[in-house]
């Protein structure tokens, strides 16, 4: 399936990288994003619920776990699963309704989860390089193959 890399210089880049994924991608969506702390996890996903319309904060969701969204007529649910202490805690969560299909989620420390979590359509992986960052983009379903596509036409320069 497919890949990329995005180098991304500052915080504006990883802002813009997740606004255009978030134009690119489907209304049902799993996304899990990896990467240290302060990698840029929060920043990218803010940067897609602001393309999608969201006004307010986007904080993570460090105590609560999962924060929830309604844009028009998308639901998102934002994870931060740092703190899970037992991915067996998703259960108790209620994880099978915020993973119905019709939603999209965006989960950082999705290993936290292991097991417990549906299998992601687009993996995100955000690095150091010094100061600035790198994105790594990969597809794992067929649909996330195709909005990984979108995402790459709309970036190239016309
Ligand atoms: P995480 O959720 O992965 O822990 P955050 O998004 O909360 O990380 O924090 C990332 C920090 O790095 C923020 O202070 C943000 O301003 C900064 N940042 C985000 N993207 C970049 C970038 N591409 N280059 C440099 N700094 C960035
Ligand atoms: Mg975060």
């Amino acid at each position: 399936m497919k890949t990329c890399v995005i180098s991304l210089p500052d915080e504006a880049a990883t802002l813009s990288l997740g606004a255009q994924l978030a134009r690119a991608c489907g209304s049902a969506a799993v996304i899990y994003l990896y990467g240290d702390l302060g990698a840029g996890k929060t920043t990218f996903s803010r940067g897609f619920l602001h393309a999608l319309g969201h006004q307010g904060n986007v904080k993570s969701p460090t105590y609560t776990l999962v924060e929830p969204y309604t844009l028009g007529d998308r639901a998102l649910y934002h994870f931060d699963l740092y703190r899970l202490a037992d991915p067996e805690e998703l259960e108790f969560m209620g994880i099978r309704d915020y993973f119905s299909g019709e939603a999209i989620c965006l989960v950082e420390w999705p290993q936290q989860g292991a097991g417990f979590l549906p299998p992601p359509d687009l993996t995100i992986t955000l690095r150091y390089v010094g100061e600035a960052r790198e994105a790594e983009l990969a597809a794992s379903s067929v649909p996330g193959q195709q909005w990984l596509e979108q995402f790459e036409q709309d970036r190239a320069p016309r």
